[in-house]
Parts: C-alpha cells; sequence; structure tokens
C-alpha cells in the first residue's frame, strides 16, 4: 500500500465528475490497489474520507471512516471503515442541517454547508456486494461530501454564508465549542 499524492483545489481533476466503474473493472488487481492506498491516504492524512479524483482517479469510489476520537473531527461518531462505489444518494426528506466541514483538498480552510439529514445510500462494496442503507446526521453528511466530490463539487460551492470560512486555528479559538454542541445535539437526536 502506499500514501497517495492528495490532489488541492485548483486542480481541474477535482472539478470533474467521476465514471461509474463496471464489476470487472472493480474487481481488476489496478482498482484494488487503488482502493488500498485510498484507504492508507485517507488514514495517514487524518482524514474521515477520500475520494478518488481527490488522489487524481476519476472513477465513482471513495472512502469513508471515522475511528474514535479522531484527530480532525473528534466530535463525529464513529463510522466503520467503509468502501463505496457506484454510490448514489438519495433525501429521505427535506430536513438539512448545517454542518462546519474541512476538506483535505481544501488546506486550512472550514465552512460551514446544509447537508441532508437523512439519507439512503446505495453502493457496491470492493467486492462487488450491493448495499442500500439510511445514513443519518454527521454521518450522512460525512457521506454526502464524499459523493459531491464525485459529481465534482467541493465544499466552497455549498457555503451558504461565506462568513463562515475560517481556518482551522479560529475555528477552534472561535467557533468550535457551539459547533460541537450544536454536532453533539444532532447526535443525540439522529443518533450518528
Ligand atoms: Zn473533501
Amino acid at each position: 500500500m502506499s500514501v497517495l499524492k492528495i490532489t488541492k483545489v485548483g486542480d481541474p481533476v477535482l472539478r470533474q465528475r467521476c465514471r461509474e466503474l463496471s464489476l470487472e473493472e472493480l474487481r481488476s488487481p489496478e482498482i484494488q490497489q487503488l482502493i488500498d492506498d485510498m484507504i492508507e491516504t485517507t488514514r495517514a492524512a487524518g482524514g474521515a474520507g477520500i475520494a478518488a479524483n481527490q488522489v487524481g482517479e476519476t472513477v465513482r469510489i471513495a472512502v469513508a471512516e471515522v475511528r474514535p476520537n479522531h484527530p480532525r473531527y473528534p466530535y463525529k461518531p464513529p463510522i466503520p471503515l467503509t468502501v463505496f462505489v457506484n454510490p448514489v444518494i438519495e433525501p429521505l426528506d427535506d430536513e438539512t442541517v448545517e454542518i462546519n466541514e474541512g476538506c483535505l483538498s481544501i488546506p486550512d480552510l472550514r465552512g460551514t454547508v446544509d447537508r441532508y439529514l437523512n439519507v439512503r445510500v446505495r453502493y457496491l462494496d470492493r467486492d462487488g456486494t450491493e448495499h442500500d442503507e439510511i445514513k443519518r446526521g454527521l454521518t450522512a453528511g460525512t457521506f454526502q461530501h464524499e459523493v459531491d466530490h464525485l459529481d465534482g463539487i467541493l465544499l466552497l460551492d455549498r457555503v451558504r454564508d461565506p462568513k463562515t470560512f475560517t481556518t482551522w486555528d479560529e475555528f477552534n479559538r472561535h467557533h468550535r465549542d457551539a459547533f460541537v454542541a450544536h454536532a453533539e445535539a444532532i447526535v443525540a437526536r439522529v443518533g450518528s
């Protein structure tokens, strides 16, 4: 496994819609290697997830994983390692919540976006098995963030109020406590 270079905002690859993979491609050694490398890269960077175009590949693969006491997002409920291929997300209703997010491709910036509170995610895992799951709360936000990447969308595009942009230091200094209380209220309500 190897740690790959993470593409940064301004790289046109982050603005491309990634293409679906066939089952045959998914099972190829090259794609399985890419998945291993994406997992390694997410962990090395301390991210909560990564999409293939964040390592320069325009295929619909993303990874999410939040371990307890995550270094960048300690308030996020754990997400077991999930590899999702050809994901399709549908909101279950119209309700949205504000979530303050960061992104490995946008160094030292955070901003507040609206995310659907409850979504259905259908995807293939790395073996090609179909999954159909409900995700809620902050976890739903993480899946929406990664699928946005596969559609060429960055959190920058979703920020409604540019005044919510902060560096990580200024977030910790001025906004963290209020956001953590807000995040805990979401988790208390929907369980994730
Ligand atoms: Zn991101």
